[in-house]
């Protein structure tokens, strides 16, 4: 159920990185023992619970001891799913052990014009491992291409036909490099002509949290559901469990508000504490004309990102 952070660092520095309030450099290195782990496996099993894990970072396959993680989650029959950009020597070697067992890979990736030798290396060996096991997701930039590479690594690698997209979106404490206003226009404009390309291959987009769904017009909203790529546009994140077992809400709210796992008695409790908290502040919307939007009111659009639209609220009290 939750997201575990088994690693605060990365082999790649991005700027647009929304973990980087809590991640090193700006933080000391951190790293998941099993005794946390362990204690968080039984924390969750304690119900009620979808017994899916996910495993991310910073970089999860640079956790020296992944394998042990695996290996546990699997023998509770928990569903798996590894959050990697890939470009790891560890990812290597976690592909080719786990390549037939019923694991799931979400691969983070930047344009590969950007990959050097040994990241791509790194990468397409393990994509060729591991086929329709891992999907790509990836943020829609702006300023760069239509990303039709995605569309040939995925019929290249046999990879899964379902690519998940993102905006660039800010952390609270605005670190990281994020979208403009006047850019998600743009990105959405992108993001259309890219499910329309990928119609054709029979592959469909997903989406990332955070999308307010009037970046996109009326016609593109259309052509997205016509396509198969149908937008969901939601801001409720499955918690983050940072490596000493702090819960937050999501990395971009990582400032705003946590407390250790063990001061809840379950997940759900966990989940319970923070929407309750956040709840009065999801009111304030994105933009003033939130307040009269029907998708708003019907609660088919949480109005974008709430880390994004808290950045100007002061004295935030959880
Ligand atoms: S605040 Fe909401 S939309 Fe923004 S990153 Fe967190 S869960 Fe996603
Ligand atoms: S709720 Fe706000 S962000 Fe979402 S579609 Fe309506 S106006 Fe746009």
């Amino acid at each position: 159920m939750p997201n575990l952070m088994l690693t605060n660092y990365c082999n790649y520095k991005c700027s647009y990185c929304f973990g980087k309030d809590i991640m090193f450099p700006k933080n000391p290195r951190q790293t998941m023992s099993r005794e946390t782990f362990n204690g968080l496996v039984e924390w969750v099993k304690k119900g009620p619970s979808d017994k899916v894990f996910h495993l991310m970072g910073g970089e999860p396959t640079l956790h020296p001891e992944i394998d042990y993680f695996v290996g546990r989650l699997l023998e509770e029959d928990m569903h798996i799913t590894i959050f990697s950009n890939l470009a790891t020597p560890g990812a290597v070697e976690l592909a080719k052990k786990v390549a037939n067992l019923p694991v799931r890979w979400v691969v983070n990736v930047n344009d590969p014009a950007k990959w050097n030798s040994v990241q791509r290396e790194h990468i397409t060996t393990a994509l060729e491992l591991l086929g329709r096991q891992a999907s790509l997701t990836f943020n829609v930039m702006p300023d760069e291409d239509d990303n039709l590479w995605a569309l040939e690594y995925t019929k290249k690698y046999h990879l899964s036909n379902s690519i998940k997209v993102g905006f660039l979106l800010p952390t609270y404490k605005q670190s990281n490099v994020a979208l403009n206003d006047d850019e998600y226009t743009v990105v959405a404009a992108k993001v259309t002509r890219l499910a329309l390309e990928a119609a054709k291959d029979n592959i469909h987009l997903d989406y990332e949290c955070g999308i307010p769904t009037c970046a996109f017009t009326d016609e593109q909203l259309g052509i997205l559901w016509r396509c198969g790529s149908y937008l969901h546009s939601g801001c409720q994140s499955r918690l983050d469990v940072t490596p000493e077992g702090v819960v937050i809400y999501c990395l971009p709210m990582a400032t705003l508000g946590s407390k250790h796992f063990t001061e809840f008695e379950s997940y759900h409790e966990a989940a319970l504490w923070f929407e309750r908290r956040w709840d009065p502040y999801r009111k304030l919307g994105r933009k003033v004309e939130c307040a009269t939007c029907n998708l708003h009111n019907s609660a088919a659009c949480n109005a974008g990102c709430l880390a994004k639209n808290l950045i100007d609220c002061k004295n935030i009290n959880l």
